[in-house]
């Protein structure tokens, strides 16, 4: 493959935003949105995906896809990553635990948004990689630790979003526990391998949660350290 200018990937970068935007139109029944905030669009817009994806496979950086990334992880589907922003609705001044950090790409994306971005990654080789290359990007307000998901990071909580980019069997109490009153949690519940459904939730006043089923996934599952799939 021919290698690609700056230029050349802004452009690629801007008509997968166009195809991201027809994409959420198309599936506004489902999703209960009509359009992403403009917020959610100009993050899009910025986060160079490719630098998140080995230098080889830089030519399919900004097909509307998921990509491998090593360790049997895979980089969200463009779509997907933009639709669980939107369904933060994050403010500036909004702190977000993520869990799953990955190839940093979500986080990236969330970081243009948000005041502070928590992640927690549970291989160390991942987390390690992606704070290195958030580092180089200049992204300041993002804190990666390696860790279990499922524990969250509470000497930090409260937070005003939770968004967790693997697949839960169950709502990890914790993640609830650390959600503050009004903030909202998006999450893929259900088993590996089979169907998955993207749930949106919203902390009320007495702790409990306002649940929404959202759409059908597919996501890698969430594991606790040393064991295999849970
Ligand atoms: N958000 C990523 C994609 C994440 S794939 C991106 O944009 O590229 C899911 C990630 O969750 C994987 O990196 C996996 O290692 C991690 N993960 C799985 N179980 C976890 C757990 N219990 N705690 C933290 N991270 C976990």
């Amino acid at each position: 493959m021919p290698s690609k200018t700056e230029a050349d990937l802004t452009r690629q970068r801007a008509r997968l935003v166009d195809e991201i935007e027809v994409e959420v139109r198309e599936t506004q029944k489902w999703i209960g949105r009509e359009r992403l905030s403009p917020r959610v669009v100009a993050a899009m817009a910025k986060v160079p995906r490719h630098r998140f994806l080995a230098p080889g496979d830089v030519g399919y950086a900004y097909l509307n896809r998921p990509w491998t990334i090593g360790f049997g992880q895979t980089i969200s589907q463009p779509y997907i990553v933009a639709l669980m922003t939107e369904l933060l609705d994050l403010e500036p001044d909004h702190r977000v635990l993520e869990i799953g950090t990955g190839s940093g790409y979500q986080t990236a994306v969330l970081a243009e948004i948000a005041f502070r971005v928590y992640s927690i990654e549970t291989v160390e080789t991942l987390a390690k990689c992606a704070r290195t290359l958030l580092d180089e990007l200049g992204y300041q307000t993002i804190y990666v630790r390696t860790g279990d998901g499922h524990e969250g990071w509470p000497e930090l909580a409260p937070f005003d979003a939770v968004i967790v980019t693997a697949a839960a069997e169950r709502v990890p109490p914790a993640l609830v526990a650390q959600l503050g009153t009004g903030g909202r949690l998006v999450i893929p519940v259900g088993r590996v391998y089979e169907s998955q459904t993207l749930v949106r939730a919203v902390k009320n006043d007495d702790g409990t949660l306002a649940r929404e089923n959202v759409l059908p996934v597919a996501f890698v599952p969430m594991v606790s350290k040393g064991e295999g799939p849970r």
